[in-house]
């Protein structure tokens, strides 16, 4: 089972990842350096994973601008939820909008539209 982060967290951690991954790509290029055709492809996609990575920033700033401003009710800061659920950026308190999944088990599912 994966640990529950919240969900801003999670995709800023993915898009570091993504920068580490194409670092580590282009710097794989450098044992290709005798074959500059292999070190060009290596740079190329090296630089994609780092675009990538600029993209999902960017998608973070575009879902910082949804996420609803709410003071956590267990540890009382200020946190940001993003979706029906989401977790306290704090104190990783699940938190809800919706007063029918209140007091229910943390499930990240509620956030999809389809329920089986
Ligand atoms: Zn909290």
């Amino acid at each position: 089972m994966a640990k529950y982060s919240s969900k801003i967290n999670k995709i800023r951690t993915f898009a570091l990842s993504l920068i580490f991954v194409g670092f580590i790509v282009m710097y794989g290029g450098i044992y290709f350096r005798t074959s500059p055709l292999i070190m060009t492809i290596f740079m190329i996609f090296g630089l994609l994973f780092i675009i990538a990575s600029t993209v999902v920033y960017f998608w973070i700033g575009m879902l910082s601008t949804k996420t609803i401003s709410v003071i956590c009710p267990s540890c009382g800061k200020p946190t940001k939820m993003l979706g029906r659920v989401d977790m306290c950026m704090h104190c990783r308190e699940p938190l809800t909008m919706d007063k029918a999944l209140e007091g229910k088990e943390f499930d990240e599912t509620y956030n999809k539209n389809k329920m089986k």
